[in-house]
């Protein structure tokens, strides 16, 4: 799985720096033999944001931060 590393700001105090892991929305590709042959059917899968740190200048941990992210909608 490819992703890359960014930073988010934090939600609570806007200074922290939080470090996450972004995945970005990807076509994969699964394989089905059935008995007439196989196709590949496309699948899409969605995005998905990894939170790898907590804030170090308020103290949230990573699970706060990524739980105000989603109810936030930034993620
Ligand atoms: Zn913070």
């Amino acid at each position: 799985m490819v992703g890359q590393y960014e930073e988010l700001s934090c939600p609570f105090c806007n200074q922290g720096r939080i470090s996450a892991l972004h995945i970005p929305r990807a076509f994969t590709v699964k394989h089905v033999k059935s008995g007439k042959g196989s196709a590949n059917i496309p699948r899409k899968s969605s995005e998905v944001w990894l939170i790898r740190s907590g804030c170090n200048v308020c103290g949230k941990s990573s699970e706060e931060v990524e739980k105000k992210l989603k109810e936030e909608g930034m993620i």
